[in-house]
């Protein structure tokens, strides 16, 4: 199995480590001390929890990226969007596996953990997430009990050609 085989069979292999509101149940994602959704935020300070977020979600919006920043000048044209995850976070990040112009609102993807950038001289190598698009077979339950909202999961797709 080749190592991008691996990254990409392997979803525990990226670290979306978020943290949950034991009295309100809203997920974030970066984790929070404090739940600013609570009336009263003082008393959430040790009612959060560290939260696994499962990385599915649906693009909520996005955009094509053609000039490139600095350490992606490979990559152009690319796709930048904004997925709302089962639990509720919003992520950014790059969508990957799909050509620019077949991505759109609503897609189903997956957060994968790819390479992100290089640092030209000094040749340091970035590692984090970015979402590739998901079959609906590949939608799991979110991990943990029914206090995130699911309605991402039981939202119809919007039909698509077929690849
Ligand atoms: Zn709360």
């Amino acid at each position: 199995m080749s190592i991008a085989r691996f990254w990409r069979e392997t979803p525990r292999r990226y670290n979306l480590g978020g943290s949950k509101c034991t009295i309100c149940g809203t997920v974030y994602f970066p984790p929070r001390a404090v739940c600013p959704t609570c009336p009263h935020h003082r008393q959430t300070l040790e009612k959060m929890v560290p939260f696994q977020l499962v990385g599915d979600g649906e693009v909520f919006s996005f955009t094509v990226v053609h000039d490139a920043a600095e350490g992606f000048e490979m990559q152009v044209p690319y796709v930048m969007a904004l997925v709302k995850t089962v639990e509720g976070p919003v992520l950014t990040g790059q969508v990957v596996d799909v050509e620019p112009g077949d991505v759109q609102i609503g897609l189903k993807v997956r957060a994968t953990f790819r390479k992100l950038r290089e640092e030209g001289k000094a040749g340091v190598i970035h590692y984090g997430y970015k979402f590739t698009p998901a079959l609906e077979s590949d939608v799991r339950p979110p991990l943990r009990g029914p206090a995130a909202p699911v309605e991402a999961v039981e939202t119809p797709t919007p039909d698509r050609a077929p690849a």
